[in-house]
Parts: structure tokens; C-alpha cells; sequence
């Protein structure tokens, strides 16, 4: 989307820092090394964007400033953090009348590519900095993750970690959701995309008692935005490896699995009919011409049959604190993975006709501590209890999908 008559124009950082000392508290408390990264970052954002003034507001250095210093509050501990799918910045003075749903708003993030803020409640959002209110936050939140959604550039750990938060905001946003005591406000309860929007604000303003209060999802956010803020004093960046817990050490737990799902010898050879042919061939017309040649030949088919059959299908085991994958059934030639379940992200089952054969395939993406990894195991069980396991990993914060 196009808006005409907007300003484009740098700031220099030192005008950003005097304003921003005058004017955002949350700027005041940094130490003088965070100082700088955040003078730096938002020079840098207020470079890219277009901003549009409306309803005859003079379109200040102040405004723009402050606008933008939310932006980077959120994105402070990222790596990336210039949004590029919102490339134009609507300012109003006060609530206005949305084109769209003919409603009065204070802000409205666009998948279009815009976002539209009051500047009179962006400066009452940092005036009231305890209230878990906070315009500016609330907006670049939702800008933050539409970014990702967009497919535009996104900080690689927040695109591939936010399904993560999103599995374990379930319990707080469901309680929210049933009118249970929460700590968030009720706003948060319309849709998962204002829960992480209402929590960043409550995390930036009353991260105290957050942290007390729902200390799992405060940790959550940590994790997803880098940063840890601290009432009083600095927010912290780079705290996430303090929080990841992603030992995905090789290991079939003491105590018996709570699901298993085998690679059954009969189905993985009913499933490869064209490798049994080969090793039939071998027996029926090689090994009765008992020389050396027809052995080492029978040898080496058998062998690579094996090897085969070996490596295609995945026994599954489903541990109290991790899931253990093992391909096929000869140990020694087996490949072996455990992933715990706070590294664990996503898993997905679904049908697949390996071989022209039935079976399910387990898609499970999860982190190594480094990058974000997708796994596809194919196991040949055909049933698969789907309402014990999304009973189970949904307690263990891992989200489950069935796509078909
Ligand atoms: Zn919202």
C-alpha cells in the first residue's frame, strides 16, 4: 500500500539519545554500552520509514523518535529488528475512525504493510509505565510477528522459535480465555496474536510480578525476545542460552516409555515388496551355484537389502522427558536421536505411502542449540492414538498437528 506526503529523513543519534534520556524511562535505566546499541538501532529504523502525519498533526523529531524507540524496546535483544514489512508509519493525535471496520482505534497493525498509531496514547502508554498498558509495545508486537508471517527478513530465532511460545502460552491464554484469575488482561483472550501482544506489555511494565506469577511463559519470553527486563535497573540482552535447555544427549530413559511406536519387522517387509524381490532372486537363483563369485554377489545384495530395510523405518518412544527415535531394527547399523521436549517444537503425523505402502510419518522440528532442525522419521505403525498424544505433548508444550 502507497501514502502520499511522508517524511523520510535521518536523525542523528545524538539528537535520538538527548530525547530519548528526556523521554523513555525504559532508555534512562541502560547501561551505557545498551545505550548506544539503542540509539544506534533506532537511528538506523527511523532511516527506513515512511511517516505519515494525519488529522493536521505536526509530524515532530520527538514523535518519530519515540514511536520508534517501542519498535526497538521490543526487538532490543534480536538480531533483526527492521520489520521491513511495515514500511510506512500512520500517526494520528488522538483515537480515530479505521476505513475498515468503522470502529475508533488507537492502533491498528496491517498485514498490508502499514501501522497506524494515536500518538496521544503512545505517550500515555510511557507515562503510566506500570498499568500494562503500553500502545507502542502492543502495536510493534503484533508488527514483529506479521513480519514473519509476510515472509519478509525475521530474526531466525524468533521466526522458528515463536511456535514454541505459542505451545506454552497455551495453559495461560486458555485460562485467560475461561474467565480464570490471570494476571494478563482480558483483552489478551481474542486471539493468540493479542495474548503475545498483551504479555509483551505486561513484561516490559510489571515484569516482577510476572516473573513470580507465571514464571514458565516469563521465561518463555526471555527466551523468544532475548531480553529479560528488570524493574529498577537495565533490561538484560543475550539471556537466552542462560534459558534454552536443549540437551538432546542420545538416551533411552530408566523408566518405561509412555508410548511407544514400533518399526515392525512383518510390515517394514511388506512395505519394501521390491527389496524382498532382491534378496528372493538372490536365494533362488545365486546360492545354489555354490563359487565364489555367486557368494560375494549374494553377499553383497543381502547385505545392501538389509541396510536398506534397516534404515528406512523409525521405532518411536515417547519418554517422560524427551523423544527417542531409532531407525529399523539391527542396532549396531541403527541411527539413534533423542530430543528432549523443551527443544522440541513442533511434531506432525500424518499419512504417507512410503514404498506405495501405508504407514505414518513423524515430522518433528526442533532446536539444537544452534539452529532450528525439521526431521522426518517414517515408522510403519498405522494406528496412532492421536488423543493420548496431543493429551501428552500438549503437557509437555510441544505442538502437535495431524494435517490431514
Ligand atoms: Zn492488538
Amino acid at each position: 500500500m502507497e501514502f502520499q506526503d511522508y517524511i523520510k529523513e535521518t536523525i542523528a543519534p545524538e539528537t535520538i539519545h538527548l530525547e530519548l534520556e528526556r523521554g523513555y524511562p525504559f532508555y534512562r535505566k541502560l547501561s551505557p554500552a545498551l545505550k548506544d546499541r539503542f540509539t544506534q538501532r533506532t537511528a538506523h529504523f527511523i532511516e527506513q520509514k515512511k511517516f505519515v502525519a494525519r488529522q493536521h498533526l505536526l509530524l515532530t523529531d520527538t514523535i518519530r523518535i519515540i514511536v520508534s524507540a517501542c519498535a526497538i524496546q521490543v526487538t532490543f535483544g534480536l538480531e533483526k529488528y527492521i520489520l521491513q514489512s511495515f514500511e510506512y508509519i500512520i500517526i494520528y493525535p488522538d483515537v480515530y475512525e479505521s476505513p475498515i471496520t468503522k470502529q475508533m482505534h488507537k492502533g491498528e497493525t496491517n498485514l498490508n504493510g502499514f501501522i497506524c498509531l494515536s500518538w496521544k496514547y503512545i505517550l500515555e502508554g510511557i507515562e503510566k509505565p506500570d498499568d500494562n498498558y503500553n500502545l507502542g509495545l502492543h502495536e510493534w508486537t503484533h508488527a514483529l510477528r506479521f513480519n514473519s508471517i509476510r515472509f519478509e527478513e525475521t530474526d531466525y530465532f524468533f521466526d522458528g522459535y515463536i511456535n514454541k511460545w505459542v505451545a506454552c502460552a497455551y495453559h495461560e491464554f486458555s485460562t485467560l480465555k475461561n474467565g480464570k484469575p490471570s494476571i494478563f488482561r482480558k483483552y489478551g483472550a481474542t486471539n493468540i496474536h493479542e495474548f503475545l501482544s498483551v504479555t509483551v506489555e505486561h513484561f516490559f511494565e510489571s515484569p516482577d510480578e510476572f516473573r513470580e506469577k507465571a514464571r514458565d511463559l516469563f521465561i518463555q519470553l526471555c527466551i523468544l525476545l532475548n531480553q529479560e527486563p528488570v524493574k529498577e535497573s537495565s533490561t538484560r540482552i543475550n539471556v537466552r542460552n542462560l534459558y534454552l535447555e536443549t540437551n538432546n544427549e542420545i538416551m533411552e530413559e530408566a523408566l518405561a516409555p509412555v508410548l511407544v511406536f514400533e518399526a515392525s519387522f512383518g510390515r517394514t517387509l511388506l512395505n519394501l515388496k521390491w527389496h524382498v524381490l532382491r534378496v528372493l532372486f538372490v536365494l533362488i537363483i545365486l546360492l545354489p551355484n555354490q563359487n565364489l563369485f555367486s557368494n560375494i554377489v549374494s553377499f553383497v545384495i543381502i547385505l545392501s537389502a538389509v541396510i536398506y530395510m534397516n534404515g528406512k523405518y523409525f521405532t518411536i518412544k515417547f519418554f517422560e522427558n524427551s523423544i527417542y527415535l531409532q531407525s529399523g531394527f539391527v542396532r549396531a547399523l541403527s541411527r539413534k536421536l533423542s530430543i528432549n521436549y523443551h527443544s522440541l517444537i513442533k511434531l506432525e503425523i500424518y499419512d504417507s505411502n512410503l514404498d506405495l505402502t501405508d504407514g505414518k510419518a513423524f515430522q518433528l522440528n526442533y532446536y539444537n542449540g544452534e539452529k532450528f532442525i525439521k526431521k522426518t522419521a517414517y515408522c510403519s505403525a498405522i494406528d496412532v492414538p492421536r488423543e493420548r498424544i496431543v493429551e501428552f505433548l500438549t503437557r509437555k508444550n510441544v505442538l502437535i498437528l495431524f494435517p490431514d
